[in-house]
C-alpha cells in the first residue's frame, strides 16, 4: 500500500452507473466512488452527487473502447472531449508520440474538470503479453507522469491493468505483466481482468489475479475493479478495496466494446430484485428469497439468525428494487467497515471463516429450505486464503468458526424439535 493512500482502509468503492443517481444522492459519506467518464458526461446531475458524496472520486476515462469500433455508436462516448474520430491503434500512436501526449493531456484535463481526486492514466486493454497495447500503455502511463506538475501534481496518479484472462492463466505471463506495471512512476493501480466472473473461474485464474495484485501491493494502492465478492477475498489478501456496481456484479467482457453488442436492459432489471445477504456472499432470486424466509416452510436458521436488521429491511424482507439496493449498499459498507476494523493480518482468517460460514448456510438452505445456492466456489476461494494467507493469519477465531456454526445448527434443531412437541 502507498504510505499517502487516500484508499488507507478496506473499501467497496461503488461504482455508479446512469441509474444510480437516488442512491448517490442518499450515500454522502463514502471514501471514494467510481464513475465512468461518459456516464459524468452524460449525467452531470449524477456525476456532482457522486462527487459530493465521496472524500474522492474516480472517473474512468473509457479509453479501452477506443481501438474497438463500437464506441462510434455510442453518443455517450462520442462525446467525450478525447474521443478520437476514428479507432486508436497501439502501434500508429506510438509512432506519433506528440498525438500520445495530446490524447493524455486530454484525458487528465478531462477528470480534472470532472472533479477527480485521483487521476487515471489513459488504457487500453491488453489481451496477452504479445499485444501491442501493452506498450501502448506503458507510454501512456509515462506521459501521464510526465503532465503530471502541469495537470495537477496534488492528486495521486493511478495506472488501470486491463488484462485479459489468457495472461492469469499462466503464471509466466502473470509475473511479465505485473513487472511491466510495478515499474510504472504511480501511486496505485486499478485493475480489471476480462471476463471474470468469481463465481466461475478455475482456482488458476483466482490465483493468477491474486498473485497479480499481490505483485502490485508493495508500496503501492491497488483496487480490483468489476469484482463480486471475491474482491473481498483479495481485500483481506492486501488490495486496498474493490469496485463494483451497486447490487450486482458487472463483468467486464471484451466483445462489450465491438459493434452491435445489445446490452442486456431487461435482464438488468430483473437483476435488480435479487437481495444480497452477506453470511451467504450471494445475491438470491427473489423466488428462493420467498422460500428461503417463509414461515412455515423456509429455513428457522436463517429466520432465527440471520434475517437482516439494516434500517432498510428491518428484520423483514425489502419488496422494492430501490430498497434491496439500499441494503446492499449498508451491508456491503458495513462487510468492508468490519474488515477494517482487525490487524492487517488478522483479514484472512476473518475471511476463511466468513467462506466456510457460507459453505455451511448453503448446505443448511438446502435441508431446511430445499433451495440451493450455489456454493462451490468458496471452497476455490478458500483454498486461494489458505495458498496465500501468512500461516500466522489463519487460525483467527471471531466467532464464525465451524464449531460455532455448528452450535447454531444444533441450537435451531433443538428449538425445532421443542416446538413439534409443545
Ligand atoms: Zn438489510
Amino acid at each position: 500500500m502507498n504510505s499517502n493512500s487516500l484508499i488507507s482502509k478496506p473499501t467497496y468503492v461503488t461504482k455508479f452507473l446512469h441509474t444510480d443517481q437516488t442512491y448517490a444522492e442518499q450515500f454522502q459519506e463514502l471514501t471514494v466512488s467510481l464513475i465512468a467518464g461518459n456516464i459524468a458526461l452524460w449525467r452531470p446531475g449524477l456525476a456532482r452527487a457522486v462527487h459530493n458524496g465521496a472524500d474522492t472520486l474516480i472517473v474512468d476515462p473509457m479509453t479501452h473502447a477506443f481501438t474497438y469500433q463500437g464506441y462510434l455508436n455510442k453518443k455517450t462516448y462520442t462525446e467525450l472531449p478525447y474521443c478520437p474520430p476514428a479507432p486508436l491503434t497501439a502501434t500508429t500512436l506510438l509512432a506519433s508520440p506528440e498525438e500520445l501526449m495530446e490524447f493524455t493531456r486530454a484525458v487528465l484535463r478531462f477528470q480534472v474538470d470532472q472533479g477527480a481526486g485521483i487521476l487515471v492514466a489513459p488504457y487500453f486493454y491488453t489481451r496477452d503479453i504479445d499485444d501491442a497495447r501493452l506498450a501502448a500503455n506503458i507510454r501512456f502511463v509515462a506521459s501521464a507522469a510526465e503532465l503530471h506538475t502541469e495537470i495537477g501534481d496534488s492528486l495521486p496518479l493511478y495506472a488501470w491493468a486491463c488484462i485479459g484472462s489468457s495472461i492469469l492463466l499462466s503464471p509466466s505471463q502473470t509475473t511479465e505483466v505485473a513487472r511491466v506495471y510495478q515499474a510504472m512512476p504511480v501511486d496505485g493501480y486499478l485493475v480489471t481482468a476480462e471476463n471474470f466472473d468469481d463465481r466461475y473461474v478455475n482456482e488458476q485464474s483466482l490465483m493468477g489475479l491474486s498473485r497479480f495484485m499481490l505483485d502490485l501491493t508493495e508500496g503501492k494502492d491497488v483496487v480490483v475493479c468489476s469484482i463480486a465478492a471475491f474482491g473481498q477475498v483479495l481485500t483481506a489478501l492486501g488490495a486496498n478495496g474493490f469496485s463494483a456496481g451497486i447490487g450486482w456484479l458487472e463483468t467486464f467482457r471484451e466483445v462489450s466494446l465491438k459493434p452491435g453488442e445489445a446490452s442486456f436492459a431487461g435482464d438488468r432489471v430483473h437483476r435488480a430484485h435479487y437481495y444480497y445477504i452477506p453470511e451467504l456472499l450471494s445475491y438470491v432470486h427473489p423466488d428462493d428469497l420467498r422460500t428461503i424466509f417463509d414461515e412455515q416452510t423456509g429455513s428457522e436458521t436463517m429466520r432465527k439468525y440471520y434475517a437482516c436488521d439494516c434500517e432498510v429491511c428491518n428484520g423483514g424482507l425489502p419488496e422494492e428494487a430501490e430498497d434491496k439496493k439500499r441494503h446492499f449498499m449498508l451491508r456491503r459498507h458495513q462487510e468492508m467497515a468490519e474488515l477494517a476494523e482487525l490487524e492487517l493480518a488478522d483479514r484472512p482468517g476473518h475471511m476463511r471463516n466468513r467462506l466456510q460460514l457460507a459453505l455451511e448456510l448453503s448446505n443448511i438452505l438446502e435441508e431446511e429450505a430445499l433451495v440451493r445456492i450455489p456454493a462451490e466456489h468458496f471452497v476455490r476461494w478458500i483454498a486461494i486464503l489458505d495458498r496465500l494467507a501468512p500461516p500466522s493469519s489463519r487460525d483467527v477465531d471471531d466467532g464464525l468458526g465451524p464449531d460455532e456454526i455448528q452450535d447454531i445448527i444444533q441450537q435451531t434443531r433443538e428449538d425445532l424439535s421443542g416446538q413439534g412437541s409443545s
